[in-house]
């Protein structure tokens, strides 16, 4: 029986699930460029650039390689815009009514192909080391779920970075390690930059034409195909990784990069593999080349918090998107959307967002994340931003970042506590605070700090909430310990700024 191989946009892995139990001699794969895709959220343009790029030279390889690929590009008339509508016309031109498809990693697609008028069988997507009922098996019966618990079953399960049973270099977690300012370094290597050759181009040109949304189409300097992703992996490892440890939480004005990896984009749309990133990583560490803490702290990201944040995706199920325990309804304001800021700390964070369509984990919990938590932000407009600005966002892993571990609106199903603190944890991890209109020693007064203001005020607005919780307790401690006055003066410089912020003023 011949069949349809529907391969989307963030599957362009050669061994994804589908393209596997594919029969070449028969099958036809369809992949669609649609702009009901482009437009479900307004994603960046270098999102979109980068998705329609590597699908296109992902089909050009399967076609060299005697695959019958019916590819559907923006700009044929033809064109129905939606993922289904393509599905059905290449059903009818090939008079054809199976669809083997992997799953998709947002419920709003998975829906759409379900609801087929064709045999759509949905395989397991088994890129993720961990498949969902596993993650379901292992959450079952938990009082919570915690990422740690859940890493070391995965170094176990792995054998990354074991010496035995027992985890290598006596520790399963190297934090205490981590987590230093960064400094100035003229000579700081920086991620490898990827020339856009001429598929890019083109593709470049349509998406400007296309989609006026929030972000610089140009400079583009991501890659586009396997080659230059693994490129793109020996570049970190080689370069950065060694201080990936030491400068995960820093922030710097100018360096957006610092030592991250940046292949998030290149694992979440099939380009490289978890496992061998890995192993790469541990490699690196068994020649020596790089620090302990280094290798663990990254090892740790991806087959603990990637393949955790998938998990909660997975069995939380369509509605977890939604959620908002915390009663949060503030529009988002229009800083985020490049609206001018004398936040030092939110203009580098938004700014290289809407250069970049990269910022990295602390600017996004602690910055704009943060930001949007004291200031009682609706979490489902955080989380449309989210999936919009980042070109590493898709629905797995951005809605459980997103509306768990940074807005708190799941009530604890990602984080134990919410992400929250004063401009102090800012200035300690940053270069920022110097050159920011506001003071972050002051806590009261015109030039106060707005994270000093907001953090007390969401405290105190969600007092019976947290009061009890062991890890929050001692911040109200130091409220009540605070003079009366003093309070009350925190408390009426937070709403007369969120006042500013819902009036359109610049803050
Ligand atoms: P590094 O800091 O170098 O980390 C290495 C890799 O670990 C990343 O490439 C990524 O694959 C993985 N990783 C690290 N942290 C996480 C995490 N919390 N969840 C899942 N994987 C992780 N990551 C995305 O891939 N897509 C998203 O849409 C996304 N949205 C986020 C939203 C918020 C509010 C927050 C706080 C985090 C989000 N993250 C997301 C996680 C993290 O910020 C990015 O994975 C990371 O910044 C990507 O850059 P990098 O490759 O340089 O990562
Ligand atoms: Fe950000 Fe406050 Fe520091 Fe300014 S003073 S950069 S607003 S933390």
């Amino acid at each position: 029986m011949v069949r349809l191989v529907l391969v989307l946009g963030d599957q362009l892995s050669r061994d994804i699930a589908a393209l596997k139990a594919a029969d070449k001699a028969r099958d036809v794969v369809v992949m669609a460029e649609v702009m009901g895709e482009g437009i479900s959220v307004p994603h960046h343009p270098q999102k979109i650039a980068l998705i329609l790029t590597a699908m296109r030279k992902f089909a050009a390889a399967l076609a060299a390689d005697g695959w019958r690929v019916a590819y559907s590009r923006l700009d044929d008339p033809d064109n129905s815009q939606t993922l289904s509508g393509e599905v059905l016309r290449r059903a009818t031109e090939t008079g054809v009514s199976s669809v083997l498809a992997t799953r998709p990693g947002e419920w709003r697609v998975i829906a759409d192909l379900e609801a087929l008028p064709l045999a759509v069988t949905i395989l397991p997507d088994d890129r993720f080391l961990c498949p969902e009922a596993e993650f379901a098996a292992w959450a079952e019966g938990r009082k919570s779920l915690r990422m740690e618990f859940f890493y070391r079953e995965m170094r176990r399960k792995t054998g990354l970075l074991m010496d035995g049973d027992k985890p290598a270099g006596g520790q399963w977690n190297f934090d205490h390690d981590n987590r230093k300012p960064a400094k100035a370094d003229l000579l700081r290597p920086r991620p490898l930059r990827f020339a856009p050759d001429a598929v890019t181009e083109e593709v470049l040109a349509l998406v400007e034409a296309r989609f006026a949304h929030f972000g610089k189409a140009r400079p583009f300097h991501w890659a586009t195909d396997r080659a230059g992703a693994l490129a793109a992996l020996d570049d970190f490892v080689t370069n950065r990784l060694p201080r990936f440890g030491d400068e995960q939480d820093a922030m710097l004005t100018g360096e957006p990069f610092l030592s991250h990896a940046v292949i998030s984009p290149y694992l979440n749309i099939g380009l490289l593999g978890p496992m061998e990133v890995c192993r790469t990583v541990e490699a690196a560490w068994q020649a020596g080349r790089v620090p302990i803490n280094a290798a663990e702290g990254f090892i740790r990201q991806i087959i603990g918090w990637r393949e955790f944040v998938r998990g909660i995706w997975a069995l939380q199920g369509p509605e977890y998107a939604a959620r908002n325990v915390l009663g949060h309804y503030r529009a988002l304001p229009g800083l985020y959307w490049g609206k001018p800021t004398g936040m030092s700390c939110m203009a580098a964070a938004i700014g290289q967002t809407r250069d970049l369509a990269y910022a990295h984990h602390i600017q996004r919990l602690m910055v704009t994340g943060n930001f949007a938590l004291l200031a009682g932000v609706d979490p489902a407009q955080v989380h449309e931003w989210y999936l919009s600005v980042y070109i590493d966002a898709f629905e797995w892993v951005e809605a459980p970042n997103t509306v768990g571990m940074s807005q708190f609106a799941d009530g604890g199903v990602v984080g134990s506590k919410p992400y929250v603190s004063s401009g102090a944890y800012i200035d300690r991890m940053s270069d920022h605070c110097g050159g920011c209109q506001y003071r972050v020693k002051d806590k009261v007064g015109e030039r106060a700090c707005p994270f000093n203001l907001l953090y007390w005020d969401f405290l105190m607005r969600h007092r019976a909430r947290f009061e009890g919780n062991p890890r929050m307790a001692q911040m109200y401690r130091t409220w009540d310990k605070m003079d009366q006055g003093h309070r009350a003066r925190v408390l009426h410089e937070a709403s007369r700024f969120l006042r500013r912020l819902d009036a359109g003023e610049a803050v």
